[in-house]
């Protein structure tokens, strides 16, 4: 039986798993984390690790795919630049890992990774027109146009959490260090913001009271439990949310003309309180055309499998069709 070693490279953890042409993970799953302070020498040589872990009982193993966060130069093997990481810049990374295994190695940005899972055995089965919109601490999207995933002339494409909604919008700081991107006011890190301006604005005293007048421990995690044990304001924040998860949502049916729409990342875990009111913002806010085609759903994969799922099926789109 011939596997595949799915390598997903996560902020703080390395994880891996040997997966068969089904899709199935096969054995048990292989984790590390870089040891000491995060740079490019630790963070290597806790993938190599982990991949000699997972590779030691192993045979017939016909490749390695590798899902990395940030940029990435998919044709090349470089990851060009993950945030977090000091002093990593360009490192042809598939080919340090051909050297060290003997095996053909590629590597993937880690939401189009994902987006290659739902695709494979996920949500997006069969649908070749469409868009995975992972909704975390941050936003980040992979597209896939007729059957194929949509790169860009530089590896960027897809980066629709950095698309302005709030023109002139001076409370939302995103990363990137511009306001009013979807990122911004839609993530699970506005979630702690938006929390902040209910107490500012007065509206939020219950909030408040209900977090002991901690207001430093009002976190993103923290309103989704507080709502998840009905706090009305908690919830009512992430409804809030959920108007600016659906303008950004709109622009994509607009732009893309998409089947469908795959949402993944931490927000969906509370998305019984908020994937109602998105869905309607999109579908209102959204041109009538492409709205009557785009349907809006939760990704189908184990959020702990889907990453090296993924990263396995870029082994078998390089060497061969995985039975569909
Ligand atoms: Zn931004």
């Amino acid at each position: 039986m011939q596997l595949a070693l799915g390598v997903d490279c996560g902020g703080t953890r390395i994880r891996c798993g040997l997966v068969n042409r089904d899709g199935e993970i096969v054995g048990a799953l292989h984790q590390r984390e870089p040891r000491g302070e995060k740079t490019r020498a630790t963070y290597v040589r806790a993938i190599i690790t982990t991949i000699t872990d997972a590779l030691r009982d192993a045979n017939q193993v016909a490749g390695i795919g590798i899902g990395m966060k940030g940029l990435v130069d998919h044709a090349r093997g470089v990851s060009i630049y993950p945030p977090g990481i000091a002093d990593w810049q360009n490192v042809p990374l598939a080919e340090l890992i051909r050297r060290e295994t003997g095996l053909p190695t590629w590597i993937e940005n880690d939401v189009r990774v994902a987006a290659l899972g739902e695709h494979w055995r996920g949500a997006a089965q069969g649908v070749d027109d469409f868009v995975f919109v992972i909704l975390g601490t941050g936003i980040g999207a992979a597209i896939f146009r007729e059957g194929k995933l949509a790169r860009g002339i530089s590896s960027s494409a897809g980066e629709w959490g950095h698309t302005i909604i709030a023109f002139g919008d001076q409370n939302f700081r995103c990363d990137c260090g511009q306001f009013g991107h979807w990122e911004a006011l839609a993530s699970g890190k506005s979630l702690a913001r938006r929390a902040q301006q209910w107490i500012e604005s007065g509206r939020g005293q219950a909030l408040l009271d209900y977090a002991g007048g901690a207001r430093d421990q009002i976190t993103g995690q923290w309103i989704a439990n507080a709502a998840w044990q009905g706090n009305p304001i908690a919830i009512e924040i992430l409804r809030e949310t959920g108007t600016y998860i659906g303008i950004g949502l709109a622009n994509i049916i607009n732009v893309e003309n998409p089947a469908l729409i795959v949402l993944g990342g931490g927000m969906i875990e509370s998305a019984n309180v908020w994937l109602e009111t998105a869905h309607a913002a999109a579908l209102k806010l959204a041109m009538k055309h492409p709205a009557s085609s785009a349907r809006i759903i939760p990704s189908a994969l184990n959020a702990n499998h889907a990453g090296i799922l993924g990263a396995a099926a870029c082994v078998w789109d390089q060497i061969g069709k995985p039975n569909q």
